[in-house]
């Protein structure tokens, strides 16, 4: 394990396991007044229902609370647990109050073909995440995640399907209802991403590839001199049909990669992806892992088995 990370671990209040994360340092995570920063822990919990916790963490990543939140009907109930909690905790209780409003910068690249405007409410993160208004409605669509926690509502221009676009925005949905840590920056990528795929259904190619976009804040690729060899040696072996063009971004994609310990996914597509699409980057890097080129360590919650632990 490199010297640059912090594990975080606790156990579950409801189903008694022990959920680890391993933190990279170098994150820029928002701290709040209390010195506290929140993540998110999805997992299956009791009984194999799916649950949300939201953890309060200190300076020193210690877990000093968690609310867990199954699903939307036992919200309120929750809501009243968790204030109670914080009370418990001598922790300021926040008044009642409608969720912040964070703007969504967009990517410069994003040029609004389908999506005019994008508002998604999250509960988990209790923000709001939105551009701003255009005032043109032409077309509206508004999904829910699986566990209701996620509320998109997007404004889409008439020549989008209804069906492909609701696909699109339930997956994102679902996907940032399973992001330990969530910050507005990751917006910009996500609709230059989704703006020209949008007619299209997803496919599975493209479900990873969004996962990508929204942990690449909290995602560290890394690679090795040995890999980047390999692939000067053996890249038109193992990806046969590269144009010379594309071959010179996948070799730049991985030299940011080699012995990468703590630059996040996110700050390396802002270096590279100037010059060429965020779904050009994106695939690239899903060939990459795809034949063990680079690893993507994300920052997630996994269950230490007993078998960990021996
Ligand atoms: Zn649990």
């Amino acid at each position: 394990m490199s010297k640059n990370r912090a594990i975080i671990s606790y156990i579950c209040n409801r189903c008694q396991k022990t959920r680890m994360a391993m933190f990279p340092l170098s994150l820029d995570i928002k701290v709040d007044g209390r010195g506290l920063f929140e993540f998110v822990d999805t997992h299956k919990c009791k009984d194999d229902e799916v649950s949300a916790n939201i953890l309060f963490i200190d300076r020193e990543n210690v877990v000093r609370s968690q609310v867990s939140i199954s699903t939307e009907e036992k919200k309120d109930e929750k809501d009243a647990e968790k204030q109670a909690l914080i009370a418990t905790l001598a922790i300021p209780v926040p008044a009642k109050r409608e969720f912040p409003k964070q703007s969504i910068i967009p990517d410069k690249r994003f040029k609004k073909f389908n999506i005019k405007e994008i508002t998604v409410k999250d509960k988990l993160r209790q923000m709001i995440f939105s551009t701003d208004e255009e005032h043109s409605q032409v077309k509206e669509i508004s999904v829910k995640s699986p566990l209701g926690f996620i509320e998109i509502t997007a404004n889409l221009t008439s020549l989008t399907d209804d069906k492909s676009a609701t696909w699109w925005m339930d997956n994102i949905a679902k996907v940032l209802e399973e992001v330990v840590y969530v910050d507005e920056k990751v917006f910009a990528y996500l609709l230059s991403y989704v703006d020209n795929k949008i007619k299209r259904q997803v496919n599975e190619t493209e479900l990873i590839e969004l996962e990508y976009i929204c942990n690449s804040h909290i995602a560290i690729p890394t690679s090795s001199e040995e890999t980047l060899e390999k692939y000067i040696k053996e890249g038109n072996t193992i990806f046969p049909n590269l144009a010379i063009f594309d071959s010179i971004y996948y070799k730049q994609i991985l030299e940011e990669c080699v012995n990468n310990d703590s630059i996040t996914l996110f700050e390396i597509i802002g270096k590279i992806s100037s010059k060429i699409s965020i779904s050009s980057f994106v695939s690239i890097l899903h060939n990459l892992e795809k034949k063990s080129l680079i690893k993507l360590e994300k920052l997630q919650f996994f269950t230490v088995t007993d078998l960990m632990v021996e």
